[in-house]
């Protein structure tokens, strides 16, 4: 739309200039014309000079009209007055040297009538009109010779009548065009079916908003929502229930965000708010407004859902505390929204990076952050998976007291450790059916790739190891180095043991996702032969731990996403 708009600002901008230049032009046609009639007019000049003066002061007068224009800030009342009066003015000159009340130049006033009326208020033009009937039969009344009959002002005055009709006219013609330009982009801009702003017009509205945030110095926050379990809602009730629940939740949005809060639907079930000028505390006090609000309502057959009632997840970023630029605003509302679904839905989660909590040093960061960005646009499950096996092990990390050392390690080794897969084929990353041979000893060059991609860099080196080994087994049947017990990595059988249990749990096309316990259960089931003993216990133990932080109440339990074991 933006583009349209401009578009369209450019095409009426080139009409306003020749306007502008024929305002000017005429003025230097008349003189000159007026001078070859008139051999004693400004005699002591030649023609030649006279052209190129009057060219001249054209240009200059043009270039200085441009000049101060630039200088005056749009919103300024003056710079639309600007180019009416140094028109009016040129128009006047003109006149009074080409004869004044018998000039034949006087429909120059005409040009500024008619850009008056397109650039600015059909008021302003009514008015321009006017001043300019005002000074034409002015001069007729002061410059005419006294007669009884004045012939020069009754003829003017159909002049006069004739700039109150253009005005008139093309400032009418250009209000109902701008109203219908305006309706026109209302019905671009909202979703049919919630009424609120749609996900097109939310890009425009952030690329604004955080240029002006920026100018102005002032934080902005930005909301994605999602609804928990809508699939299963829509499921149960059909489509038509389900879009009923959008329409309420797009009014229970309105109702309890701020005026100012840009609300718009961002997808099927998601909805992105922006909030200009608040910080994230007062951005996450909205979105638990928000969420509680959802919470409280009764929505009709909501019983049916896991807690028996209907939730959102909602995710919150800060520009420019956790967030540069649009697009990490973007990412990191997306990511803090992904989070309060991992950590068990109807919640909010604030944007935070285990890397910047951590306090690593800032140039192994950036370079882990540029290997995540690799894996996130080449594979949206691996990203997602890393940031889960990051999480786990931070948990593992605290859990086992590792040094600080240790758990620096641990955690860049979980960031780095599917790395290798940016140099697999996509369609064996995501294929759904069992791989065959071949396919399997494609797959299993990844810790070597990762090991490839990072050898270069020296920060890396002590994690090399970890990565190498992550998918040895404790029997030492594992690849690529079949490696047994103690001879791998204490660190490698940390990350076996939790990159396991991430697959295990996940969601993925070729398994049958299984639960926290069932899981639990594999992992002991395999203690010994494919994991370290004490890598599951202390895993184990961790995953028991948090799980029963808030008992079973949906919104405090830590961990049980994806299902809960009762879901099984
Ligand atoms: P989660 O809690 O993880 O968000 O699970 P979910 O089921 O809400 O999420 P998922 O993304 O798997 O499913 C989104 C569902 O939203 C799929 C579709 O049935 C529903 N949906 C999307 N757009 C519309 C719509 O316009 N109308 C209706 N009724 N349903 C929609
Ligand atoms: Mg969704
Ligand atoms: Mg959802």
């Amino acid at each position: 739309m933006i583009i349209v708009d401009n578009e369209n600002k450019g095409q009426i901008q080139q009409i306003l200039n020749i306007i502008k230049v024929a305002s000017l032009a005429f003025p230097a046609i008349a003189l000159l014309q007026y001078s070859s009639k008139h051999p004693d007019f400004l005699s002591t000049i030649t023609h030649e000079v006279l052209i190129i003066t009057i060219l001249m002061i054209i240009l200059v007068i043009y270039i200085l009209w441009i000049f101060v224009q630039s200088r005056i800030p749009n919103s300024s009342p003056v710079k639309r007055l600007i180019d009416p009066i140094i028109s009016m003015s040129i128009a006047l000159l003109s006149i009074i040297m080409t004869g004044s009340y018998t000039s034949n130049y006087k429909f120059l006033f005409i040009f500024v009538i008619l850009f008056t009326s397109i650039e600015c208020s059909r008021t302003l033009s009514m008015i321009v009109s006017a001043l300019s009937a005002v000074i034409i039969l002015t001069v007729d009344l002061v410059f005419a010779p006294r007669a009884d009959v004045n012939v020069f002002f009754e003829s003017d005055i159909v002049l006069a009548c004739v700039f109150m009709i253009i005005a008139w006219m093309v400032g009418y013609y250009d209000d109902i065009r701008r109203k219908h330009i305006a309706s026109l982009k209302n019905l671009v801009n909202i979703d049919g079916l919630t009424g609120l702003y749609n996900h097109r017009f939310f890009y425009d509205f952030l690329a604004t908003q955080t240029r002006l945030c920026k100018e102005r110095g002032e934080p902005l926050s930005l909301l994605f929502i999602d609804i928990d379990n809508f699939k299963y809602y829509n499921d149960i009730y059909g489509h038509q229930k389900g879009d009923e629940v959008l329409r309420i939740l797009s009014t229970l949005l309105v109702e309890s965000l701020p005026h100012n809060a840009f609300i718009a639907r961002y997808g099927g079930e998601e909805f992105a708010v922006i909030l200009p000028a608040i910080d994230e505390k007062e951005a996450v006090a909205e979105a638990e407004k928000v969420r509680l609000a959802v919470q409280a309502y009764p929505f009709a057959g909501q019983e049916s859902l896991p807690g028996e009632c209907l939730t959102i997840s909602v995710g919150v970023s800060t520009y420019p505390s956790k967030a540069k630029s649009e697009a990490e605003l973007i990412k990191g509302a997306d990511d803090a929204c992904y989070r309060a679904k991992f950590l068990c839905k109807n919640r909010v989660e604030s944007y935070f990076s285990i890397l910047d909590e951590l306090h690593f040093e800032s140039e192994i960061i950036s370079q882990i952050k540029t290997f995540i960005a690799i894996i996130n646009a080449k594979d949206k499950y691996t990203y997602r998976h890393v940031e889960r096996v990051v999480f786990y092990c931070n948990l593992l990390a605290s859990q086992l007291a590792l040094t600080e050392e240790d758990r620096r390690n641990l955690i860049y080794s979980a960031y780095l450790h599917d790395i290798g897969k940016i140099n697999i084929e996509e369609n064996i990353l995501i294929k759904s059916d069992p791989l065959t041979p071949e396919e399997w000893r494609i797959l299993q060059q990844h810790p070597q790739l990762a090991v490839d991609i990072i050898r270069t860099i020296p920060s890396f080196d002590v994690v090399q190891p970890i990565i190498l080994h992550h998918h040895e087994r404790y029997d030492g049947t594992g690849y690529p180095d079949r490696l047994r017990g103690e001879e791998i990595h204490p660190l490698a059988r940390l990350l076996t043991v939790v990159d396991a249990f991430d697959a295990m749990t996940s969601i993925r096309p070729y398994q049958k996702t299984r639960t926290y316990t069932q899981a639990m259960e594999e992992l002991r089931r395999c203690s010994g032969t494919q994991f370290d003993p004490d890598a599951v216990e202390a895993f184990c133990q961790c995953v028991a731990a948090h799980n029963s932080i808030g008992g079973d109440r949906c919104d405090k339990v830590f961990l049980p996403y994806p299902p809960k074991d009762s879901d099984a």
